[in-house]
């Protein structure tokens, strides 16, 4: 069914776009988006769609990328502009994190991690098309031609209660431009697969912002450790594991296998062709086990250390398939939040305070913002409460 609709989103597409491909214009690339971008509602008040796009040299020069503009369809008003400083960030040659580049020799082909963040005062584009600039360094000629034309998924929010309860708990390495989850791209069963794109590792500050106390080699020192993690949905249990042992938190483990990454977990069937992973959980404490039911609100384990991580943390994403990491990672909201600050900081501070126990550098929401059906966005610090 789920071909079908596809299927069918892309020939309204076409149908929609005037004349596209009437004439076979040759390009020295080709390009295509690989899952079409579905919008995330955050916490910010805005729309942003977060995707990737696969452009392969298919000439027999070196082509150098120069600005990629995002498209509404069939308006043509450009909704964001990348350029060659933007491009050599995003731009990663063979999907590889720490492969960025703007330049693509012969026979290679990079993926761009996009993030557009709409104006709330417009309209969701129903469809994009992307307008890519660059030059063949032989015979040093310019080129640009607009492709890689997509619907945008219209689908059903995927409305969650909270995971856990209580306050400090904050979104790391979440939605849209930290890299961990975002550009999780894995080359799996020979195609590729973005399960994480919206995962959130959630941690915890305590009463002075600290994530730990203490001996960071400790698992009780951190804040998060022992919560007890909920069910988001009433839902059917797909699979689970208990056994793991604990992780000593300050590295990733060396030897994990891909069958450990995720520790101690709980895929949920929440109905609608989503799936909630829940990772990393104590050994012991997942309660659930495949064909289970839960309700909302019951509790599925405790907040743990178990395999490929370096602090206590829950890795929470949601899927449209069973499988952690064969799965597309699609967003979600949660149902109500209280919005308490956000470590503008970034990434590093966050960091920082897991690996020391130094305070986190967070900025107050004040008053604090009680948000419904939003996803919240990377480093925001949320209280949950039934
Ligand atoms: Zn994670």
């Amino acid at each position: 069914m789920r071909a079908l609709a596809t299927v069918l989103a892309w020939c309204l597409a076409l149908a929609a776009a005037p004349a596209m491909a009437a004439e076979p214009v040759p390009t020295p690339f080709v390009a295509e988006v690989l899952w079409a971008p579905n919008p995330a509602f955050g916490s910010d008040g805005r729309r942003h769609l977060v995707y990737e796009l696969r452009i392969a040299n298919t000439t027999g020069s070196g082509l150098e990328l120069k600005k990629v503009e995002i498209l509404d369809e069939p308006s043509g008003k450009v909704l964001l502009s990348l350029d060659r400083d933007d491009l050599g960030e995003r731009f990663a040659i063979g999907g590889r994190r720490g492969a960025e580049a703007t330049e693509l020799g012969v026979g290679q082909f990079g993926v761009l991690f996009l993030h557009v963040a709409l104006d709330p005062a417009n309209d969701l584009p129903r469809a994009i098309a992307h307008r890519i600039s660059l030059r063949l360094v032989q015979p040093g000629i310019d080129f640009s031609a607009t492709v890689a034309r997509t619907p945008v998924v219209d689908r059903p929010l995927v409305v969650l209660g909270p995971p856990l309860i209580g306050a400090g708990y904050i979104a790391g390495d979440g939605c849209c431009d930290s890299i961990r989850h975002v550009r999780a791209l894995l080359a799996l069963n020979g195609h590729f697969t973005l399960a994480q794109r919206f995962a959130i590792d959630w941690e915890q500050a305590d009463s002075e912002n600290r994530l730990v106390k203490g001996d960071t080699k400790t698992l009780s020192n951190y804040t998060i450790y022992g919560r007890d993690v909920l069910a988001v949905a009433d839902g059917t249990v797909v699979s689970s594991r208990n056994d793991l042992p604990e992780q000593v938190p300050g590295a990733l483990p060396q030897g994990i296998t891909i069958d450990q990454v995720d520790g101690n977990f709980v895929v949920l069937d929440i109905g609608g062709g989503s799936y909630v992973l829940y990772a990393h959980m104590q050994p012991g404490s997942v309660t659930v086990k495949a064909g289970a039911k839960v309700k909302r609100g019951d509790v599925l384990g405790k907040v743990g250390n178990t395999g490929n991580t370096q602090a206590p943390h829950l890795h929470l994403h949601v899927m449209d398939g069973p499988s952690p990491l064969l799965s597309n990672g699609i967003p979600y909201v949660f149902e109500s939040l209280k919005l308490t600050a956000i470590d503008k900081a970034g990434t590093a501070d966050f960091d920082k305070a897991e690996a020391t126990g130094s305070p986190l550098t967070l900025t107050p929401v004040s008053p604090p913002q009680v948000l419904s059906r939003v996803l919240p966005l990377d480093l925001s610090v949320v209280e949950f409460s039934r």
